[in-house]
């Protein structure tokens, strides 16, 4: 009986480390397959991170979070400026063009401009943000 009991020990122990054999590839800890996120880190794992909305929403914004807070490699940088560099100089071309076409704008119109600014300034902050964290960070080689 006690032998028995040994062995359920043993058992439900392998059981327990295989249930945390999903190894995150950022920090390396042991997480359970059916997390969605590391439990260390916070790190997206498995599928569901990638179906669920609202768990791709918190995994997009972890991506973000990375790419914004840390010193970013040159590629991410780059990718960045392609991605928001355009806006910087064809936002206000669009602003002048619908200010000296539309007379009377309107609150639409009105609408329309203070969303285009707030882009903008959105595109900006993040060029400027990642660009700083660029320079300012030892980079990796
Ligand atoms: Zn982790």
């Amino acid at each position: 009986m006690a032998n028995k009991r040994t062995t359920l020990a043993k058992k439900n122990k392998n059981l327990h480390l295989r249930n945390r054999d999903l190894v995150c590839p950022n920090c390396g800890e042991p997480n359970s397959p059916d997390t969605d996120f590391c439990e260390s880190c916070g790190v997206p794992l498995g599928n569901m991170a990638a179906t669920d909305p609202v768990k791709s929403i918190r995994s997009a914004a972890w991506a973000y979070r990375r790419i914004f807070s840390g010193p970013p490699s040159s590629l991410i940088l780059v990718g960045v400026w392609v991605m928001l560099g355009p806006w910087l100089p064809v936002v206000p071309l669009i602003m002048a063009y619908q200010i000296a076409n539309d007379a009377s704008l309107g609150i639409g119109g009105l609408l329309e401009l203070s969303l285009e600014f707030l882009w903008l300034v959105l595109c900006g902050l993040l060029l400027y943000r990642i660009t700083t964290n660029y320079w300012s960070h030892p980079r990796k080689t």
